[in-house]
């Protein structure tokens, strides 16, 4: 067994002591190869469970972090599902191999390329499921709506985008970190009508915010060492 196989396996035994028992999700996480969306430099760390920078103060997310938000997805392969927050592309991928499509948004161009050209890599081999677009996400995808599920991998301020709520197929659920007071805490919000919402605090997580408009050229500046984590 080479030695990205054994720390592959070693994070999937480590995931199922953490709690991840939905057999689809760890299987997805073993199927996605992590080293090949963060830089060269930390190839050693790529299955080691940590955030790692990806450029513009951005993070690739905890891989605890991206098994339970797919898991609290409760995703199977008919369900159509909106990413807020492309980043390395790393959570979409996992999430490709058990819905029917991923819509993902990303403000930062560079981010976003650099995304793509990785499905399109994998598209060679058996991804053919992940649709992008550099925008807000806050705004949501309208074009697409309804989606069965939605993740939002950057943390919203005091309550999620209403365009995203609104966008939500009733019965489907969105996973969001939220920020308020100074911390910032994993929700799960279930659609049950129109407006009516069940809400469920998962756990508390630290994400990079989750910000209007496209990224300024300014945001643009290369900056390898993130501000902040992401992950718990
Ligand atoms: N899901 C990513 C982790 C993303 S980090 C992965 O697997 O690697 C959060 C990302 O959200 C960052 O890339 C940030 O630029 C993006 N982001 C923040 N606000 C956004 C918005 N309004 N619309 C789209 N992307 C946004």
């Amino acid at each position: 067994m080479d030695t990205n196989t054994k720390r592959v396996l070693r994070l999937i035994m480590h995931l199922r002591k953490m709690g991840i028992t939905d057999t689809k999700v760890l299987a997805a996480i073993e199927r996605v190869p992590r080293e090949i969306f963060i830089p060269r430099q930390m190839h050693d760390q790529a299955y080691e469970d940590i955030a790692l920078p990806i450029g513009r103060g951005q993070t690739i997310s905890q891989p605890f972090i991206v098994a339970i938000m797919t898991q609290a997805l409760e995703l199977n392969d008919r369900h159509k599902v909106l990413e807020i927050g492309t980043g390395s592309g790393y959570q979409a991928c996992v999430l490709a191999w058990i819905c029917r499509r991923v819509y993902t948004i990303e403000r930062h161009k560079p981010l976003l390329e650099r995304a793509e050209e990785i499905f399109r890599y994998l598209n060679i081999r058996d991804l053919h499921n992940i649709t992008t677009k550099h925008g807000d996400g806050m705004r949501g995808w309208p074009e697409q709506a309804p989606f069965d599920r939605i993740i939002v991998t950057a943390a919203a301020q005091g309550a999620p985008p209403q365009a995203l709520l609104d966008q939500l197929a009733i019965g489907g659920i969105m996973i969001v970190p939220v920020a308020k007071d100074g911390k910032q805490v994993l929700r799960r919000y279930k659609k049950e009508g129109e407006d009516t919402f069940a809400v469920k605090d998962l756990l508390d997580v630290r994400f990079v915010p989750l910000l209007p408009n496209l990224a300024r050229t300014t945001e643009e500046a290369d900056d390898p060492v993130p501000g902040k984590s992401h992950g718990r």
